[in-house]
């Protein structure tokens, strides 16, 4: 039978603030064990909880970027359940009163965008962390590390409205660019700082009615969660094909194992018993609050690439290339700026640039310290405007990393510069003609291609500093001297 996948991804984004979301515990990864703790975070009897209000502008960010219903008022709820790295036995989280409903996240491209509706981003505490069991002398322990508890998260719900593996995966990469944008959360799946769980259903091709769902948790990778929904999907179509029927449950998925274990039966809302957190006032964003997180909005990506090709006529691939990170196209719009044409700086970005970023391992703000875009835009622009060569201008490139100083000086110190003397080239033309009897004669016999032979054999005797255009001229009248018959 013929299934349509119906996918909703839940995300929890550890946020970026310089303390926890209730206490003054510093927010920092890893660490050794248990040194950011404190009362609070321990969940010690009558320690109170004060909220973060770094942690409310950055959900807000998120919702204004999303397009999505920033609420004057929302309430902190208690989640009741009991783990082991919870001492509390309840979350701070948020319930029927969240920060943020509705909105989308756009997965497509400038051109084309794809919007994925959203339900809602609420705020709640990360747990600590367990590690278990592991062996100590003669037994086996469960260690706990409190320093990631009181981390503050949004967590943030999609409708059940992505169709395919493919589709979580540009959810998760657009998500991840966005949250990097905005500044909020470093979005390293890896690290733990982007976490997604994903509930999976099928139903028959073109019912309205939703199958029964599965959840997947401990998607630590945006590869993994794609290889996990197509496992699940392909599990839940031969259970369905084979006349059985889906038991909702909850799933984990093994990285390593690349596959599936059924975990627990899924819990409903009401076994939470939620209610309204009593040591929490609701959360009130003030007009002024508002105007502030508004005022402090950055052009988005979307918006910033389109810009880019309208503006100054990049194509739609390069637009997309450069405005991958915000700090990406901050670098390339200053370089640009210097009036040097758009399309060489975004070629440069798109191969040099990039490519020493991969091959040094360096992030962009170190890249710029010895690159800063004044000084790429010089470089561009010796290439831009013909004296250099562009197999010159990488040389410079090369020089300009590894020394300081103004990229025209540096060309001249090291030699790097394109020989444009008529006059001091006729010397070499000829010796090139001379060496090259044949393919003088096609050429006198017609052969026009046999020109670019001898342009390049000029190239390769002056190690390419010749400027192309002047090497051609004189090689030209050099063999048109050759062509003249003998005067009378
Ligand atoms: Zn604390």
């Amino acid at each position: 039978m013929a299934y349509e996948t119906v996918l909703g991804l839940e995300v929890h984004i550890q946020l970026r603030t310089r303390s926890k979301l209730f206490c003054a515990c510093p927010n920092t990864f890893a660490g050794e064990p248990n040194t950011r703790v404190c009362p609070v975070c321990l969940g010690l009897p009558g320690a109170l909880p004060v909220l973060n209000g770094e942690a409310v502008t950055a959900v807000a960010r998120l919702g204004l970027a999303l397009g999505a219903t920033v609420h004057e008022r929302s309430v902190f709820a208690r989640k009741n359940y009991f783990y082991p790295d919870m001492p509390k036995n309840y979350q701070i989280s948020q319930y029927d009163r969240p920060l943020v409903t509705g909105g989308h996240l756009d997965i497509g491209t400038a051109r084309e965008p794809r919007l994925v509706p959203l339900t809602r981003v609420h705020l709640e505490e990360d747990t600590g962390k367990s590690f278990h069991p592991e062996v100590h002398g003669d037994r086996e322990e469960t260690r706990l590390d409190f320093n990631r508890a009181g981390v503050p998260l949004a967590e943030m719900v999609s409708e059940p409205a992505l169709t395919s593996p493919d589709d979580a995966f540009a959810y998760l990469v657009a998500l991840r660019r966005l949250v990097r944008w905005l500044g909020i959360s470093d979005g390293d799946m890896e690290k733990g700082s982007l976490r997604c769980d994903a509930n999976v259903s099928l139903r028959p091709a073109g019912r309205k009615e939703f199958g029964t769902r599965t959840e997947i948790k401990n998607l630590n990778s945006i590869a993994g969660v794609r290889n996990a929904i197509a496992a699940e999907v392909e599990r839940q179509k031969g259970v369905l094909d084979g006349g059985g029927r889906i038991v909702q449950s909850t799933l984990l998925w093994d990285q390593d194992k690349e596959r599936l274990q059924v975990m627990r039966s899924k819990e409903e809302a009401h076994d939470y018993r939620y209610f309204p957190e009593p040591d929490l006032p609701p959360c009130v964003l003030s007009a002024n609050d508002r105007a502030r997180i508004e005022a402090d909005m950055p052009e988005l990506p979307q918006a910033r690439a389109r810009r880019f090709e309208e503006a100054l006529g990049l194509s739609a691939y390069d637009a997309a290339l450069v405005a991958d990170t915000r700090e990406l196209a901050d670098y390339f719009e200053e370089t640009a700026a210097a009036g040097i044409p758009a399309k060489a700086v975004a070629n440069w970005i798109g191969n040099d640039v990039l490519r020493t970023l991969k091959e040094s391992g360096e992030d962009l703000a170190a890249f710029r310290a010895t690159i800063p875009p004044a000084r790429l835009a010089a470089l561009v622009g010796l290439v831009a405007g013909g004296t250099l060569s562009s197999k010159l201008g990488r040389e410079l490139f090369a020089v300009m990393r590894a020394e300081p100083g103004e990229p025209a000086a540096l060309a001249k110190a090291h030699g790097l510069v394109q020989e444009s003397d008529a006059g001091a080239l006729a010397a070499i033309a000829e010796r090139v003609l001379e060496a090259n009897a044949g393919v003088v004669d096609d050429f006198l016999a017609g052969k026009e291609k046999a020109l670019t032979f001898l342009v390049g054999q000029l190239m390769k005797e002056t190690k390419g500093k010749a400027q192309p255009q002047v090497a051609q001229g004189v090689l030209k009248e050099a063999l048109e001297r050759r062509r003249a018959p003998a005067g009378p």
